[in-house]
């Protein structure tokens, strides 16, 4: 099945109501969350921080308004380096430690990078771009038709209008 179609479905269920219902969760339990818009934009993370941080080839993170995220249970945030020296948190159920979303910049920051995988149906939101191609580990095969980047993307030329007009009104 194509994902295109998974991810125009749950856009087909906004458009009727206004509203998501896209929900996710840690692995526990103990904190569940709810988006109340489609996120902005979709990408794998190739980068060596994501795969040191997940233990894993690339994180899929879906970018939304922090505004837009709300949840129920108890997270904490952990700080981790980064290559540019901008404060990166991660932000995990208290009790299980599940890595939830991530946040950058000065906090509250306006834009989490929300882990795809926590969603309840993470096929609903397939990667709309692979980031940092460059240090992406030899044996993952990328899908040729999803635009693929060095390093980071500029993003304003990236995501769809829609998207970059909500990501300029957040930052109000
Ligand atoms: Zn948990
Ligand atoms: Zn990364």
């Amino acid at each position: 099945m194509k994902s295109p179609r998974l991810q125009s479905r749950a856009e087909q269920s906004t458009q009727r109501t206004g509203k998501t219902s896209v929900e996710g969760g840690c692995a526990c339990g103990a904190v569940r969350y709810r988006l109340t818009l489609l996120p902005l934009f979709v990408h794998c993370c190739h980068c060596t921080r994501c795969q040191r941080e997940s233990g894993t080839a690339f994180v899929t993170h879906a970018m939304i308004e922090r505004q837009c995220l709300t949840w129920s249970g108890e997270v904490k945030a952990s700080r981790l380096p980064t290559d540019s020296k901008t404060r990166h948190e991660i932000v995990h159920c208290a009790k299980c430690l599940t890595p939830l979303w991530g946040q950058h910049g000065r906090q509250p920051s306006v834009i989490v990078y929300l882990k795809v995988c926590t969603l309840d149906v993470p096929e609903q939101f397939p990667p709309q771009a692979h980031i940092f191609v460059r240090s992406k580990l030899s044996w993952v095969s990328l899908d040729a038709e999803i635009p693929q980047f060095a390093g980071y993307y500029n993003a304003a030329k990236t995501w769809p209008q829609a998207s970059v007009t909500r990501y300029r009104s957040a930052q109000c």
